[in-house]
């Protein structure tokens, strides 16, 4: 299938350098393919560790300008990339869709999500204050806010153009410049952001994507490299650590949104009907593959049998497709090691003692797609109670008091999103406080929004992307005394 896009320039394939398009050194390529199908899209260039050497150099050198320009001409700028993102939504979504698998309606979702980052911080990037305090006569001290310094940032697959926007937009906001590397599986949203970059005015050198099929080259130059002040990463937890250690030598600032375990957590008081709903969003959207996903639902024991039967047929209604088919609900996932992975959790949490209510395989339709599914009869014994499963894979666990509820929550090394549903008020602070987790979703579980600080705890990460705190993850505070005066 070829792809149709109302703009082919939308379609890049090369690194994007400082203004530029560019090949790696040495003139290496990397394919990248439609997971639906299993056809390649494009062969897109590969950067090592000198080109990201070069990129950092030229980053520094374009902040310079950057960071003195009146934060209200750098909101212009970020409003037009907006603006050209909207215009752009339709070419956006089909090369999200091609490369990642994701149905087309859900890309155009993340497009319009991933565009409100810019918009957000154009209008916050006005509005960094500083402070004076409380000062001796003879003395005044205050407090200013300065952009970090030269960012690296490395994003996942999972939302090839919405991770990059909540990185670039409050980068660009502060002052700071960045350097991009995305996930080999889906570079083309990023490079296709670039080009908008360009054309909305981004000045050269301030916002650089570096597609590599060596993650662990850019990755490792860009986290020893000293110029580089702050390393800002979406993804796994163990990526998140191994790159933790990497920038400690150089003591870099470090954002993570690592991994999660997110436990949706339906009381037998719950409005059933909104907990089925909410489940279903949280559990299957892009096929279970977002860091905040349900990953555990913990049904209480009085409404467990009615909310598995709901639940079940629901799902039942889904319809799996390529994404690009008007009618399918679910797509693919991502490639066939994802879905052989997915797999796995779940034969080995039937072998465990799992009971498969519906799915429970591998789809026909295709290498990467898998049957959405629901697993009973599991406990907290069991390996799927600890794992990120990552795919549309729903095990439904059992429990009989608020107590109980809580310490499973709790029971994870993770603390990125979750979810509560009950009618109680009390109940309602009391899990919500007693829960060990960065975000809470109460009787909702569609939380994410430029406005709200999205970022976990624990082993889920560090930092917050969105809202007024996510610009914070950019600055750093400098106190300067005046005295003698
Ligand atoms: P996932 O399992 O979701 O692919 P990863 O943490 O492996 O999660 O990938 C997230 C991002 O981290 C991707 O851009 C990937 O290329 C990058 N990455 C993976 N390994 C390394 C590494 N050693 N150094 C730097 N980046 C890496």
């Amino acid at each position: 299938m070829k792809l149709q896009l109302n703009d082919s320039s939308l379609l890049q394939t090369q690194a994007f350098i400082n203004g530029e398009w560019v090949n790696g050194d040495a003139g290496e390529t990397f394919p990248v393919s439609n997971p639906a199908t299993g056809e390649v899209i494009a062969e897109v260039a590969s950067v090592g560790a000198e080109e990201t050497a070069r990129t950092i150099d030229l980053a520094e050198a374009a902040m310079k300008e950057w960071k003195k320009l009146a934060p209200a001409k750098r909101s212009e700028i970020l409003e037009r990339w907006h603006n050209l993102i909207i215009e752009n939504t339709d070419d956006l979504a089909a090369i999200m869709t091609v490369e990642q698998g994701k149905p087309l309606f859900e890309a155009k979702g993340e497009v319009m999500y991933g565009a409100s980052y810019l918009k957000w911080f154009a209008e916050e990037g006005k509005r960094i204050y500083g402070d004076v305090l409380p000062s001796p006569g003879d003395r005044r001290s205050i407090v200013i806010k300065q952009p970090v310094g030269v960012v690296a940032a490395i994003t996942p697959w999972n939302f090839p153009n919405a991770m990059i926007t909540r990185k670039a937009a409050p980068a660009l906001a502060a002052g700071c410049s960045i350097l991009l590397k995305p996930a080999a599986e889906t570079p083309l949203s990023a490079l296709a952001l670039a080009e908008l970059a360009k054309r909305a005015g981004v000045p050269a050198g301030l916002f650089n994507v570096l597609p590599s099929k060596s993650a662990s080259l850019v990755g490792g130059e860009m986290t020893s490299n000293a110029k580089v002040k702050k390393l800002t990463f979406t993804g796994s937890t163990p990526i998140g650590k191994l790159l933790m250690k990497q920038c400690a030598d150089t003591v870099k600032r470090t954002s993570m949104e690592l991994g999660g375990n997110a436990p949706v957590i339906i009381f037998d008081d719950a409005d059933l009907d909104l907990a089925v709903k909410g489940a279903l969003v949280s559990k299957y959207r892009n096929s279970g593959q977002t860091c905040i996903c349900a990953n555990r639902l913990l049904v209480q024991e009085g409404i467990y049998d009615k909310f598995v039967e709901k639940f079940s047929e629901a799902v039942k209604q889904f319809k799996l497709g390529h994404g690009f088919d008007d009618d399918a609900t679910h797509g693919p996932v991502v490639s066939k090691k994802a879905l052989a992975d997915i797999d796995a959790i779940v034969q080995n949490a039937v072998e465990q003692g799992a009971n498969v209510v519906t799915g429970g395989k591998p789809s026909e339709l295709g290498n990467c797609f898998y049957e959405p599914t629901i697993l009973t009869d599991v406990n907290d014994k069991m390996s799927i109670f600890g794992e990120e499963i990552f795919g549309p894979v729903a095990p439904v666990f059992k429990f009989s008091t608020e107590e109980e509820a809580i310490a499973m929550a709790n029971d994870t090394e993770f603390g990125l999103a979750s979810y509560v549903f009950t009618e109680n008020l009390g109940r309602i602070w009391r899990v919500s406080e007693g829960i060990e987790y960065g975000m809470v979703g109460v009787n909702e579980t569609a939380i994410s929004s430029e406005v709200i600080p999205f970022g976990g705890v624990k082993e889920s990460g560090q930092g917050r992307e969105g809202s007024k705190y996510g610009l914070e993850d950019y600055l750093e505070t400098k106190y300067i005394c005046m005295g003698g005066l």
